[in-house]
């Protein structure tokens, strides 16, 4: 049984959350193909193309927060490449 406090903190809600979705962790998307060069194939419809210049090719993704994954180690990539390949 809930506390008094925590039941109030909780609108009076007490019990077992419902199961969460599920959320892949950056970098383990499962989808076949995403974050593959555009042009291997044709772009899936709804899937997001991103590119940052001086970072190879661009890449498509099939969702916004796997393209902003996507977008973050292109950035690093660029900057190592800019920088004379250090591993930083
Ligand atoms: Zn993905």
């Amino acid at each position: 049984m809930a506390r008094r406090a925590a039941q109030e903190w909780n609108r009076g809600m007490v019990g077992t959350s419902a199961v969460p979705r599920d959320v892949t962790p950056p970098g383990e998307c499962a989808t076949d193909g995403c974050g593959r060069p555009v042009g291997t194939e044709v772009t899936p419809t709804g899937w997001v193309v991103a590119q940052v210049i001086g970072s190879g090719p661009a890449r498509e993704y099939c969702s916004g927060s796997c393209s902003s994954y996507g977008v973050a180690l292109a950035e690093v990539r660029a900057l190592r490449d800019k920088d004379g390949g250090d591993d930083r």
